[in-house]
């Protein structure tokens, strides 16, 4: 690191609260998957922004609707409309599925479309919670009361009441937990920052039959999982279910803040009437054109089909290297993680960002990789190359 940046993150640490730690790099401009620290030093972005860039950096597609758009309107206020939020909330419901009925409330980040999913449960008049063990739902204090790692949690106690938590894959246990104070069960169909821990297909389907017979909401934290980023433009669609709610953020605006909650069905959709919720940008126009160019920029390139093809091959490269440290390699499509027998991951992605490659510690023993869905083989083949190297020396120094 030279003095460039050694200079920028010191100033970064009188300026920034310091609530994300020391920032491992100051990054500059990206091309595609490839991102240039203020060094001039280029990494593979692995990371895409923490499933964020669904497109990548620079896409020709964002810029030009986020310039187009700059040149039009930005904001008008939710007094009024845009055809291009009319035309995404339309866009959304198509890919979900969604039943006649079924509307979209637009949030600028994945937090906020917890706190929308959690006032919905509010209004089936039960106060109860269901949340599973591991999850993670946001930093806001009505989401983070959904989220269960006692860290996040513990220093702003007392947090919202009634969310009880189950071990996530029990259906059993949730079936015990599900009762007529249960408002909602909120889950992620896999688990992002538990180590990218999907659940069972035949799971999210009893979620669907516990919280049907006990008159619960199902909710489908889908801000990780969401826009195609397993392969799928929404991961529970690998199971047979209609949910009542799915929340959406991170991908679906390419980088520029947009979130969603959709409602599915009249039932849902009419839970929440005027003024019972609200947001100042939310659905803006500059963030609704750039949401809808990512997603016709993702149907129009077969992007789902790219996310599953380049992860299934990570994936069957990564085991096929054999090196001792991999056990497995867990999630679909472009949200992967591979599980090390040995809790080097932190190691693992040091001597990575050295070797100019950005790929998360997820966990102690896991690695995850959520890159553009434009990635190419080529491009996660420098990867799979150098990581038996990267592996030996953590191995080592471990
Ligand atoms: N839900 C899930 C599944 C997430 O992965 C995240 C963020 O990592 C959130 C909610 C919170 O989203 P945000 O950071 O945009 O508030």
């Amino acid at each position: 690191m030279t003095t460039d940046s050694t200079a920028l993150l010191d100033r970064y640490a009188h300026a920034v609260l310091g609530v994300f730690g020391r920032p491992a790099l100051v990054l500059d401009r990206g091309e595609g998957c490839w991102v240039w620290d203020v060094d001039g030093k280029r990494y593979l972005d692995l990371l895409g922004g923490i499933a964020v860039n669904a497109l990548g950096h620079n896409h020709p597609a964002v810029v030009s609707a986020v310039s187009k758009q700059a040149g039009e309107a930005l904001h008008v206020s939710n007094f009024f409309t845009t055809r291009a939020q009319i035309e995404l909330a339309e866009r959304l419901l198509r890919l979900a599925q969604a039943p006649e009925g079924s509307a979209v409330f637009f949030t600028n980040s994945g937090t906020e479309s917890i706190e929308a999913a959690i006032k919905l449960a509010r209004r089936t008049g039960r106060p109860g919670l269901v949340a599973l063990e591991g999850s993670f739902h946001g930093r806001s204090t009505g989401a983070l009361a959904l989220t269960h790692k006692a860290a996040y949690r513990q220093p702003f106690a007392p947090l919202l009441p009634g969310v009880a938590f189950v071990p996530p894959g029990d259906i059993d246990a949730l079936r015990a937990a599900v009762d007529e104070s249960t408002g909602a069960v909120v889950l992620e169909p896999i688990q992002g920052e538990a180590g990218v821990r999907p659940l069972d297909t035949a799971y999210l389907e009893a979620a669907r039959e516990i919280t049907r017979a006990a008159g619960a909401l199902l909710v489908v934290d889908e801000i990780q999982t969401g826009i195609g980023r397993t392969g799928r433009w929404f991961d529970h669609q690998r199971a047979d279910i209609v949910p009542d709610a799915m929340t959406l953020a991170k991908g679906l605006g390419g980088g520029v803040p947009i979130g969603a909650l959709v409602t599915f069905g009249p039932e849902n959709s009419g839970r929440l009437s005027p003024g019972q919720h609200g947001t100042t940008f939310g659905g803006n126009p500059l963030a609704a054109a750039t949401a809808l160019a990512v997603l016709e920029t993702i149907e129009t390139d077969g992007l789902l089909a790219t996310a599953e093809a380049v992860g299934e091959h990570f994936a069957g490269r990564v085991l096929a290297l054999g090196h001792p440290l991999v056990d497995h390699v867990r999630g679909s499509g472009l949200l992967r993680a591979i599980a090390l027998t040995a809790p080097v991951s932190a190691i693992v992605a040091d001597s990575a960002r050295d070797a100019g490659f950005i790929v998360n510690p997820v966990a102690p023993d896991a690695i995850r990789i959520a890159p553009p869905l434009n990635l190419t083989i080529a491009e996660i083949d420098l990867f799979v190359d150098a990581l038996p190297g990267l592996l030996d020396a953590a191995k080592e120094s471990a």
